[in-house]
């Protein structure tokens, strides 16, 4: 029996155990619309808290820069920018150290920075792209400049869309889709922008796409040997987000990361137990011996 196979006859006997314990105490399997919004109701409590970035952990004078959306909308974005292929923490805590650097972080001072600090500030910050760092962040600050006249919260001016939000993330060099849907959900969830239709997209992230395939919303694809399969697993999560949730398919973005980075891990076992989706999860694709 292959891995694959061996897996798809645990998760049919997971399914299984779940249906009949459900059978005999006469309960109906969870459906998705009751997985949906039981992720919905775990992101509620971020949505209603509007206290800014959430799910980081970084000292107070960091956190506070980035959730200063009024002052410093650029720290904003830098950060935004600079997560990806690092932790979230280092990303986050980045536009503290190059305050630090700077002296200040005022606009005109960042766009006049010498490459010398970039350099030295980025080489210290822990970041596995500090060097592609040096570029784009200083790139970021001219475009901001060029585009915006120096304040970036003109990138989600009143009246823009969600999509037309994500889509100016987009022309920053070194943002891709996913870190535009990103910037565009925190924006809306974490800071109570107000956005019109269409909302932004799911940010499509590997905590995301293992919790959806756990959860029973994704399957998985079978073909892994195609190179292709990790592009279009990326864009089939994208396009189920857009079914289950159309309103705001970006909506269901924090609660799987978050559910996917606190107890659905990867390369050890999930804690199922202490887990918020636990009471409806039919564990697809979860191994025992994870
Ligand atoms: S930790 Fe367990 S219960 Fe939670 S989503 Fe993952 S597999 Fe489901």
């Amino acid at each position: 029996m292959s891995i694959a196979s061996g897996l798809a006859a645990i998760a049919a006997l997971r399914r299984f155990a779940i249906f009949s314990a459900m059978r005999s105490t006469n309960r109906q399997p969870p459906s998705v619309d009751r997985i949906v919004s039981c992720l919905k109701r775990f992101g509620a409590d971020s949505l209603e808290r509007k206290g800014g970035v959430g799910g980081i952990d970084i000292e107070d004078d960091a956190r506070a820069l980035v959730n200063d959306l009024e002052r410093y909308p650029h720290a904003f974005v830098l950060a935004c920018i600079a997560d990806r292929q690092t932790k979230a923490d280092i990303a986050w805590r980045l536009p503290h150290a190059i305050r630090e650097a700077a002296g200040d972080f005022e606009f005109d001072t960042l766009l006049g920075l010498e490459k010398e600090r970039w350099t030295s500030v980025l080489a210290s910050s822990g970041h596995r792209l500090a060097t592609q760092m040096e570029q784009l962040l200083p790139a970021a600050l001219r475009h901001i400049c060029d585009r915006y006249g120096g304040d970036a919260s003109r990138i989600w001016a009143n009246g823009s869309s969600g999509a037309a939000v994500a889509r100016r993330f987009l022309a920053f060099d070194g943002v891709g889709p996913k870190i535009a849907n990103m910037a565009v959900n925190i924006l809306i969830r974490d800071f109570g922008i107000r956005l019109t239709r269409p909302m932004p997209d799911i940010a499509v992230d590997t905590h995301v796409l293992r919790v959806f395939e756990r959860l029973g919303l994704l399957g998985k694809l079978e073909h892994s040997q195609l190179r292709s399969t990790k592009d279009k697993q990326a864009l089939r999560l994208q396009l189920r987000a857009r079914e289950l949730s159309p309103e705001w398919p970006g909506e269901l973005d924090w609660p799987a990361w978050m559910v996917g980075k606190t107890w659905c891990h990867a390369g050890r076992a999930p804690e199922c137990r202490e887990c918020c989706m636990g009471s409806v999860c039919p564990r697809d694709g979860v191994s025992p011996t994870l």
